[in-house]
């Protein structure tokens, strides 16, 4: 479900920051990464329309219609609570599946849209109304766009053509793949800043693989029918935008056939997303001397100066066995794959903003082949998630005034400190962990810090330039700016109250350094959080939420991280022991499940998300089954038909109700932490000790196997 290449989810400097999250990565792009953009094939550039043609509506909190009532419950909860959302919910031409997360995106999509429509003419406007109004205006102006042909990127193709082919040239390419990134344009390898691992206290720079085309490593190596055709047509593509800009056919269908071999030699030196997912084997502090050495004639301080980056002393050398692969690379392969490589990656991050056929063939590839989607997203909906994604705090702050409900925070507060206190009861009562662990692990839940709906403080963008025909410009204006934004923090105190995700975003995340849980006033809203439903129904929904990114502090990633956010081994051998049976129980039961075709889920790769999923609804069900108590909320009473712990349960499950295109399971299967929506429903529900109780299944059922598993 993307909008942006989802390879960017792999190398963009924001994933070292271990932010774990509710909604898959293709959502969660979506909205932070609109840098490429997508289109249909073959159509006349049709004229943007600004409008919504018709009213995204929002998933009531409890869906009847979505229900199969002629399902049990005990075989499959997932037919039972989401049986009709396939019919009800066909999937849009221009959306790679549709989930109440992809739903309420929508709705909250048209809510921006409406403020940015005003934004863009209204009179008097203030600073942040002028930027957002203008970057909007620049973006919906197809006909200055496809006017300008390749006038906007052509100063970065004349830095590109000027590199000539001797070794004066190579030492050059330091000093311009930094001014590249610097823009946003991803190219070789991914630098930013993180809190240190082992020092939360601390911001530093850290370094780390990147620059492949395709989602992530394995896209290049892997043997089979449906492998090789895509890097044939990964081929095609690049060499179709090369052309685009101007190449001879036949010579960019040589230079994109070298790409292919560049980009497979770096990916077989690349980590896999597996790997990836573990703190120890990305961080290697080192002093930069010591990291330098491993880039021998890579003049590091001119990338440094280019990507507006203080000279640092120390840094995470993230993927430290990528680099004599790339230096090779940079040394060796012809100076005329290079330069095409780096034109293409001008093109695809531009794409949305350079004539149209530019980005129709970049939808092309990544929206129609990656994931099976027939139409792009219409132009206004690009463009409003784009200013979301370049101005986020400026647009969110117009958007919380006028769509987040005021009293939403403090119950949503409630519900949080209601799921805590369920897990601080949880980590009393298990009978696996000693209680010198169990100390130290209810140290770490008390200091976790609640962040709801928006930041306290909003950022400035007064020194972002954003003008009103200026569409690329803008955008790389707006990731120098951002680009800028991170790296100033290196050597700087950390700012607790900073939120990775913008207000209007529809997900919320843990962060394992900062030890905080977030969730923006985009999820808080129908389904997720309904003021019109009870508590069963809100416990089941955005409670389940809320335990999620509670338990991702405690699952096999996040367990590795104390109190203060610093990775420490603060667990006894004998409790890590006890740990890893009970989440290899988990790698056993998903890797089983099937999720397209041959494709089976990953179940080391979705092994946090799973952790955080079955922890996160039995907190939820704990904390509702004691509010219910405290309020003498009668749980057996029936509304529409069913008892409160039926009730949670279905909105539990109806949180993922879903209608996806195989081929996006299959790329989501590939390289997202995130099983698959169904999977999410029934897998959590089977290892679930209240689901049999409440539903009075006998066991074993599907759903109530004679074995499960249970972490927290
Ligand atoms: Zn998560």
């Amino acid at each position: 479900m993307i909008e942006t290449r989802a390879t960017l989810i792999a190398d963009l400097p924001r994933p070292i920051r271990i932010l774990s999250c509710v909604a898959a990565s293709a959502l969660a792009s979506l909205v932070f990464l609109s840098a490429a953009g997508l289109s249909c094939m073959a159509q006349p550039p049709a004229p943007p329309v600004a409008t919504p043609p018709a009213a995204e509506k929002p998933l009531p909190g409890f869906d009847l219609s979505s229900m199969d009532l002629s399902a049990d419950p005990c075989t499959d909860m997932y037919k039972f609570a989401c049986g009709k959302f396939p019919a009800n919910h066909p999937i849009p031409p221009d959306q790679p599946g549709v989930d109440p997360f992809y739903v309420l995106y929508n709705v909250n999509t048209q809510e921006l849209n409406s403020i940015l429509q005003k934004a863009e003419t209204s009179a008097n406007r203030s600073p942040d109304e002028q930027k957002i109004g203008d970057y909007f205006k620049a973006c919906m102006d197809t006909s200055a766009i496809n006017a300008g042909g390749l006038k906007s990127v052509q100063p970065w193709l004349d830095k590109i053509d000027a590199l000539g082919g001797d070794s004066v040239s190579r030492m050059k390419l330091a000093g311009l793949i930094g001014e590249l990134q610097r823009d946003g344009v991803d190219a070789f390898f991914g630098y930013g800043e993180q809190q240190d691992y082992k020092d939360a206290t601390k911001q530093i720079a850290f370094i780390q693989q990147g620059g492949l085309g395709m989602p992530e490593k394995d896209y290049y190596l892997r043997s089979g029918d449906k492998d090789v055709k895509l890097r044939s047509q990964y081929v095609a593509h690049v060499a179709k935008m090369l052309t685009l800009a101007g190449s001879p056919p036949e010579q960019a269908q040589k230079d994109a056939q070298n790409i292919l071999a560049m980009e497979t030699a770096l990916a077989q030196a690349s980590l896999g997303v597996v790997d990836m997912r573990e703190p120890e084997k990305t961080y290697h502090l080192q002093p930069i001397a010591t990291f330098t050495a491993s880039l021998p004639g890579f003049d590091f301080p001119s990338y440094e100066d280019a990507m507006h980056s203080p000279h640092v002393a120390e840094i995470n050398n993230a993927t430290p066995q990528f680099w004599p692969e790339l230096m090779r690379q940079l040394d060796t392969t012809d100076m005329a794959t290079i330069k095409a490589y780096l034109r293409y990656q001008v093109l695809t991050t531009a794409a949305r903003n350079l004539p149209h056929a530019f980005d129709a063939e970049n939808f092309d590839f990544y929206g129609r082949v990656l994931e099976g989607q027939p139409e792009q997203r219409a132009r206004w909906k690009r463009c409003s998630s784009a200013v979301d994604g370049a101005l986020g705090e400026a647009l969110g702050k117009v958007y919380v005034d006028q769509y987040f409900a005021g009293d939403s925070k403090a119950k949503m507060l409630q519900m949080v400190h209601d799921i805590e206190a369920a897990m601080g009861r949880d980590l009393d009562e298990i009978d696996w962990m000693s209680p010198a662990t169990k100390a130290l692990a209810q140290q770490k839940l008390a200091a976790v810090a609640n962040k709801i709906g928006y930041p306290d403080k909003w950022r400035d963008y007064t020194t972002l330039i954003i003008k009103p025909n200026d569409a690329l410009g803008n955008e790389l204006r707006a990731n120098a700016f951002e680009n800028d934004r991170e790296l100033n923090k290196i050597g700087k105190p950390v700012d607790k109250n900073e939120w990775q995700m913008s207000p209007p975003t529809v997900n919320a995340y843990y962060d394992d350094s900062m030890n905080n849980i977030n969730f923006p006033a985009g999820i808080l809203q129908p389904p997720f959080y309904d003021q019109t439903q009870d508590a069963a129904v809100n416990y089941g929904h955005i409670g389940a939420i809320i335990g999620h990114e509670l338990t991702h502090g405690f699952d096999d990633e996040g367990r590795k991280f104390d109190a203060k956010g610093d990775l420490s081994d603060w667990w006894t051998p004998d409790d890590l022991k006890n740990f890893t049976a009970r989440t290899d129980c988990l790698v056993n039961e998903y890797g089983s499940f099937t999720a397209v075709d041959d494709v089976k889920v990953n179940g080391k790769l979705t092994l946090g998300e799973n952790t955080a999923d079955n922890g996160g609804l039995l907190l939820a069900f704990m904390a509702y089954m004691q509010r219910a108590k405290e309020d003498h909320l009668d749980v057996n009473a029936k509304v529409s038909g069913f008892t409160g712990p039926q009730r949670f349960y279905i909105a539990f499950a109806q949180n993922y109700c879903e209608n996806t295109r195989p081929e996006a399971v299959r790329e989501q299967v590939l390289q997202d932490p995130h099983s698959p929506d169904q999977i999410r429903a029934n897998g959590t529900i089977v290892n679930q000790p209240g689901f049999a109780n409440a539903f009075g299944c006998k066991k074993p059922t599907p759903m109530v196997p004679a074995n499960s598993c249970r972490i927290w």
